[in-house]
């Protein structure tokens, strides 16, 4: 049998992927190129999908590129899953269509949502904001369905339940963390979206576990702290994880997630990998949009030689909820005590910035959207606190007005 090849084959059909093939063309490189992707739609901007649920979307809203882009770049679509991948002879499996055989294979398959296992409920009956369809599927409950638990106290899930309120739906949050958004921020800067969500009305369960619900009728309860939660649906926000299934049918070395060295290779000289599927040194996997930009970039340029190493450079995880603005960076790799803290407080603008060796190493910020960039900015180029000072001094927004679409 023959199997039709290609010189390049991406499977993933996100910003990874995308980055990768405009670089490609950038960079003078011709090369057919074979998208595969497991969605119905074209690649689209994951992160715009749950804090737009209030306003709905099309299945052409925020694609990342149109059809024509596609055509003009000699990139091929095909909308199917794959199912495993042989290294040895450089072919894709899928479930119903003949393999394909490429020369350079670059891996950009994501995350998935971890569903927790909760007795008394199917996985299948349960939500994730995972995927457009997923959230498709939630909107179509929440047309004729009022309450609803979210488990998980992480970005997603707060800002599904902060579009969930503004749908005038009945939200309970629940989360084994502390508090919400325990992995990026310090509980002084939470206080403030705690009291904001209590006063839209949000039942907060923080430190607590859903472990079973029963069927009530047409609708569920389960016990929280002692009270009686009754709801229509479960939305899952309890992470992700890496889709490394095909790497490990292709024998690439994995762990959490694939892991590459500095040029975005694998194990293998003829596999690439890039984006959230990605494990890079010291076992961290970005799980950011802008990082993936770059790691798909960067693959582009090392595909044929080792030509520019990934040193991952600072990202910022920003959010605008229940009309606040936080933004954390680098926070979570903070080694305790090894830094000299500069903390602001001002007409509702918070901010703390960890200094070591007076060079900018973490940033958190609450209230000072308008220059989120220039923190970005001063964390790349790692400001010394004269320079924060001067040039990104502490003052109240100016104006930090939400569009109807958050
Ligand atoms: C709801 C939500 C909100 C987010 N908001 C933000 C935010 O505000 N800021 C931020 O920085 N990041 C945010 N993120 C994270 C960000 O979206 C990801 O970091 C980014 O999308 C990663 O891109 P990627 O190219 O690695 O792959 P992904 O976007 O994860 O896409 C992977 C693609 O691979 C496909 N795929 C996987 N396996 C197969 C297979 N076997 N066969 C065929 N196709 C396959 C999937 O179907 C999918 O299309 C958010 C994520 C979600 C889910």
């Amino acid at each position: 049998m023959n199997s039709k090849k290609y010189p390049i084959v991406v499977i993933g059909g996100s910003i990874a992927s995308i980055s990768f093939i405009r670089t490609l063309r950038e960079t003078g490189n011709n090369d057919s190129v074979l998208l595969i992707y497991g969605e119905d739609r074209l690649p689209y901007k994951r992160t715009k999908i749950n804090k737009n649920m209030v306003r709905g979307f099309d299945k052409d809203d925020f694609i990342i590129a149109d059809k024509a882009w596609y055509q003009n770049n000699n990139v091929e679509l095909l909308n199917i899953w794959a199912t495993s991948i042989d290294a040895q002879n450089k072919q894709i499996f899928f479930e119903e269509t003949e393999p394909i055989e490429y020369n350079k294979l670059l891996l950009a398959t994501g995350a998935g949502s971890v569903i927790p296992r909760i007795a008394g409920i199917e996985p299948a009956e349960m939500h994730s904001v995972q995927n457009a369809a997923d959230v498709e599927r939630l909107l179509e409950v929440a047309s004729n369905k009022q309450r609803f638990l979210i488990v998980g106290g992480g970005v997603e899930g707060i800002e599904t339940a902060d579009q969930l309120i503004r749908k005038g739906k009945e939200v309970i949050l629940a989360s084994r963390m502390k508090y919400p958004l325990q992995k990026l921020f310090p509980h002084e800067f939470i206080q403030p979206l705690e009291e904001a969500m209590l006063k839209r009305g949000v039942q907060l369960y923080s430190g607590v576990s859903v472990n079973s619900v029963e069927r009530v009728g047409d609708h569920f309860a389960t016990k929280l702290r002692g009270d009686t939660i009754e709801f229509d649906e479960i939305v899952s926000s309890t992470g992700t994880l890496p889709n490394i299934q095909l790497a490990k049918s292709a024998g690439l070395n994995t762990e959490k997630g694939i892991v590459v060295d500095e040029w975005m290779h694998t194990s293998n000289e003829d596999i690439l990998a890039a984006g959230d599927v990605a494990q890079h040194h010291n076992g961290i996997i970005t799980g950011l949009w802008h990082a993936a930009e770059h790691q798909g970039k960067l693959a582009a340029l090392n595909l044929f030689d080792k030509k520019e190493k990934h040193t991952l450079p600072p990202y910022r995880l920003k959010t605008e909820v229940f009309n606040l603005f936080l933004f954390s960076a680098e926070y979570e790799k903070l080694v305790p005590n090894e830094y000299e803290i500069v903390k602001e407080d001002e007409k509702g603008v918070k901010r703390w910035l960890y200094f070591k060796d007076d060079k900018l190493k973490a940033a958190l910020m609450l209230n000072d959207g308008l220059r989120a960039k220039q923190y970005q900015q001063a964390l790349m180029e790692e400001w010394s606190k004269k320079r924060f000072k001067e040039e990104l001094p502490l003052q109240a927004p100016l104006s930090f007005n939400f569009s109807p679409s958050f």
